[in-house]
């Protein structure tokens, strides 16, 4: 089914250079090469950019780029706040009030501005001039300007979160090695990341430059297990195809030696051969997708209008959320 090559990037979960080229285009049609272990399954972008050019992109470039946008609309920062609920109801059973958190990639500030609101002691890194000074500035919250390691190895968190960063990152094993070092004893790491296998996605849609890797459930929770972390909760939205995921640091030092992924690879196969661009558009799948997007923006549309201030929207939509548990 797919070209069979010796990588230049061995793989980040088993070492291995054995891979099939499972993409040759990004979902702009431009060039980009996409490999996938033959034997763990797990799937990167190689070649790889350098890591000057992914600094440079990432504190300058990646928002405009990929998003189009310098500071963000009041409809994304609206969407960003609901989004904020559905992630904590997700990990609610691990949070308690006070916990300190530290938020990977904060984007915006959005998710740690209702944290705050929830009654956490949240912060966040963002790599992106524009969006932490926004986050500083406009939602008067503390968001550096950075990576995960500009963080301080003394500070230590209840939680550390990592929504759509950990596919980012050049050697995830050592990102996810110093979040381990950041979290407190039995501290919890939440992590959401687009799924290897979502089917609500065009199989023609799939990959862009700025997701280094791609993860199904079976290589995140072995990538995990491989940092010191024990699985804890993980499910697939079914509104988004996202993997949302909830570990714990284990006691132990990492052990490279429970990683099994045994058929994983060979059930990617049969994804990719079941999850066919004909079968997508020939499936209520993209139509279904479309409806409940329009519907979505015509809610939003109605619920933002009276708002003037990014503050005011998000409080109410965490009040709300308050109001909702209470009943
Ligand atoms: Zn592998």
């Amino acid at each position: 089914m797919f070209d069979r090559e010796t990588s230049s990037i061995p793989c980040n979960l088993c070492q291995s250079t054995d891979v099939d080229v499972i993409a040759r285009k990004d979902r702009e049609g431009k060039p980009l090469q996409t490999v996938m272990c033959r034997h763990c399954g797990l799937i990167w972008t190689d070649p790889r950019p350098a890591p000057k050019e992914i600094v440079h992109f990432y504190s300058k470039s990646y928002r405009r780029e990929y998003k189009n946008i310098v500071r963000p609309k009041k409809k994304h920062v609206y969407r960003d706040g609901l989004e904020t609920i559905k992630r904590h109801r997700f990990f609610q059973t691990v949070a308690r009030e006070g916990d300190t958190l530290m938020d990977i990639g904060a984007g915006n500030g959005v998710f740690v501005y209702c944290m705050r609101q929830l009654g956490f002691d949240a912060k966040g890194v963002e790599p992106d001039e524009d969006f932490a000074r926004y986050a500083r500035e406009a939602l008067g919250i503390p968001v550096i300007t950075g990576f995960a390691s500009d963080i301080k190895k003394t500070e230590h968190y209840d939680l550390v979160t990592l929504h759509h960063v950990l596919e980012h990152m050049t050697d995830s094993l050592a990102e996810l090695r110093h979040l381990w070092r950041l979290l407190k004893q039995n501290g919890h790491l939440i992590i959401e990341v687009p799924n290897a296998e979502d089917i609500l996605q065009a199989p023609g849609n799939r990959y862009h430059k700025a997701h280094i890797y791609t993860f199904n459930p079976e290589t995140l929770s072995a990538l995990l297990t491989r940092a010191g972390f024990s699985v804890v909760t993980m499910r697939v939205a079914p509104y988004n195809g996202n993997i949302s995921a909830i570990f714990q640091k284990k006691d132990e030092v990492w052990d490279n030696n429970t990683l099994n992924q045994n058929g994983n690879y060979a059930k990617m196969v049969r994804f990719f051969k079941r999850h066919t661009p004909i079968r997508h558009y020939t499936s209520p799948i993209p139509y279904t997708k479309l409806f409940r997007n329009l519907s979505a923006a015509l809610r939003e549309w109605i619920a933002i209008r009276e708002f003037h201030e990014d503050k005011a929207m998000l409080n109410a939509v965490v009040s709300k959320y308050l109001d909702t548990r209470a009943r």
